[in-house]
């Protein structure tokens, strides 16, 4: 017999970056676990240059902001403002740029970048051009020891859930 898939559109829960990591949460790396509650888990960006660029999934399957609960909306704000704060803190930076899109194949799943802007961070790469340092081949990106321990500092940082 067929194993059920829950599926929302074209890509299954099973497929999805998010959920399949979701699903392993007890197993996960610090990176992959910045943070975590009922509703929400925090990951570091993995392919990425920019120490400390942050990423905010429901740990539920949702593809729009629309179709999140009135529960998930609720924690959403305290952890835009509690990662922000923590990012700060740890890494120095002046502010946080927060954008979702979820437009990427593989990566419908809503996700919230919360990506520090460090004070020296060059015009070009302001704003939108933030995004320049996403998507990098593996020899570009923040290694997985220096993303576990940001994870760390920035779970020390956001104190207890
Ligand atoms: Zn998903």
């Amino acid at each position: 017999m067929a194993p059920t898939i829950a599926s929302r559109g074209t890509v299954t829960v099973m497929d999805c970056f998010s959920c399949v990591r979701t699903a392993r949460i007890g197993t996960l790396p610090p990176r992959e676990v910045v943070g975590v509650d009922g509703h929400w888990r925090v990951a570091h960006a993995f392919d990425t240059s920019l120490p400390g660029w942050l990423v905010l999934v429901p740990r539920r399957h949702v593809t729009s902001v629309a179709e999140l609960t009135d529960a998930e909306a609720a924690g959403l704000g305290p952890w835009l403002v509690g990662l922000s704060r923590a990012l700060r803190a740890v890494t120095g930076c002046a502010k946080t740029y927060v954008v979702q899109l979820a437009e990427k194949e593989g990566f419908a799943h809503v996700h919230f970048h919360v990506v520090p802007r460090m004070p020296d961070l060059p015009p070009e790469r302001r704003g939108p051009g933030v995004f320049g340092f996403l998507g990098l081949p593996e020899d570009r990106r923040v290694s997985d020891e220096r993303q576990d321990a940001l994870a760390l500092a920035l779970r020390a940082a956001l104190g207890p859930a």
